[in-house]
């Protein structure tokens, strides 16, 4: 069973509420990047190729916790949206109810209408089926493109799927699925999966879910450290989670049990005494003693040099979570490698995470990526195996025909 497309839906004369994921950094009112309000437009145009009546475009912004407040408003990114399309973009100042309406109206035949954000209502991340209504009551035909919200089962992502006699995902949610599902379920090998980071316990399900597919798998961040303490050696004051040493060493053993498979953690690391921009820094062994009281904060020379030959030889690779603390130059050289190593990859290679994404954008090579994941909790869940409910959703849902739920 898989989500019907834009193209499968009779958009003529309709009014299409389109689920977009606009939760981009607002700050004083300046939208800092706007990634993501960029990676919805050809769905938007798509749309209003068909000619509907209404554009009905609806978001998330950060967490007002079921309040109107005016700092998460989302009315900077209408006047973003309207710089982008080259049209008119009339903002909502509530998403349901009168105003809703109003704007709709103001709109006028073949306009758009960005609604005030979603979570300004209780009934949004409670999926309350009133406030499922309120939303539907506004639309005929249903488009999820939010492929970042697909993982929560939100009205706007699931309930009002039950409600809508057409749905079908966007573009972009079409792209996610189609990268990250070829990548699991069908990879050109050698397929290598590299996961940093700060903690195992955020990818212990994509650890899990990956290990028995992948041909190597480079474990490399604060994350190695929980795996080192598993393994006996010295880690000084690194980042370790204690509660998930027996996960560590669940998964070490699960490795072994896989002579074809190479697992790959740290042979040596940048280490310092504290975490700060000018401390002393020194390359150790990582099974070396004299770490002392340090911590480790990067991958070593070394170890940069054996994870890109691997990764060089790769047909399939997803990449998640830096190397090391790479938002300090001094411990910022293997996270910066590993893109490039990333980069150089003759196949295809997939990014998620906000931090991997900074570092091949940083090295300059975001554009020799084949698909650089806009949803970073979505991603991982669907890569630990997991069915997204907004997913789900839009599978189950969509043709006047069948029964609803
Ligand atoms: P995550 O959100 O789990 O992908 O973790 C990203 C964070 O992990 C970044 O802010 C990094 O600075 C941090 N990080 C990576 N390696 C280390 C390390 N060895 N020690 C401390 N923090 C690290």
């Amino acid at each position: 069973m898989s989500a019907r497309s834009i193209h499968d839906l009779d958009l003529a004369g309709t009014r299409v509420f389109v689920r977009v994921d606009f939760n981009v950094p607002i700050k004083n009112g300046t939208i800092g990047d706007d990634t993501r309000i960029r990676a919805s437009l050809p769905t938007i145009e798509a749309v209003l190729a068909r000619k509907p009546r209404v554009v009905l475009l609806a978001s998330h912004l950060g967490r007002p916790k079921g309040e109107a407040k005016p700092e998460f408003s989302l009315a900077p990114v209408a006047a973003r949206l309207e710089e982008l399309l080259g049209r008119k973009v009339v903002f909502a100042t509530d998403c349901v109810g009168a105003e809703a309406a109003k704007a709709v109206e103001a709109a006028g035949d073949g306009g758009i209408v960005l609604l005030e954000n979603l979570r300004f209502h209780k009934g949004e991340e409670k999926n309350d089926p009133a406030f499922a209504k309120q939303l539907a009551e506004l639309t005929d035909a249903y488009i999820n493109d939010a492929f970042g919200a697909a993982h929560r089962a939100h009205a706007s992502t699931e309930g009002i799927t039950k409600l809508v006699a057409q749905t079908a995902a966007g573009l972009l949610m079409e792209a996610e699925l189609r990268h990250l599902g070829s990548a699991i379920h069908s990879p050109a090998r050698p397929f290598v999966a590299i996961l940093g980071g700060a903690k195992v316990s955020d990818k212990i399900e994509v650890i899990e879910n990956l290990l028995p597919k992948v041909d190597a798998l480079i474990i490399g961040g604060a994350m190695a450290y929980t795996f080192f303490k598993a393994q006996g050696l010295p880690v000084g004051t690194s980042l370790v989670e204690e509660d998930r040493l027996d996960t560590a060493r669940e998964v070490l053993k699960r490795a072994e049990a896989r002579p074809d498979l190479r697992f790959m953690l740290p042979v040596d690391h940048i280490v310092a005494p504290k975490l700060a921009p000018d401390a002393p820094a020194e390359v150790l062994r990582a099974d070396d003693a004299a770490i002392g009281n340090r911590m480790g904060l990067d991958i070593g020379p070394e170890t940069i040099r054996q994870f890109s030959a691997i990764v060089r030889t790769a047909k399939t690779v997803i990449w998640n979570g830096p190397m090391g603390v790479f938002e300090m130059d001094a411990f910022s050289a293997g996270t910066t490698s590993i893109a490039r190593a990333v980069a150089d990859v003759g196949g295809t290679t997939i990014i998620g995470g906000g931090d991997s994404i900074a570092a091949v954008t940083k090295a300059g090579v975001a554009d020799r990526i084949t698909h650089i994941s806009t949803g970073g909790g979505a991603s991982l869940e669907f890569l630990g195996g997991r069915t997204l409910p907004g997913v789900a959703a839009l599978e189950r849902s969509g043709t006047a025909s069948e029964p609803r739920d």
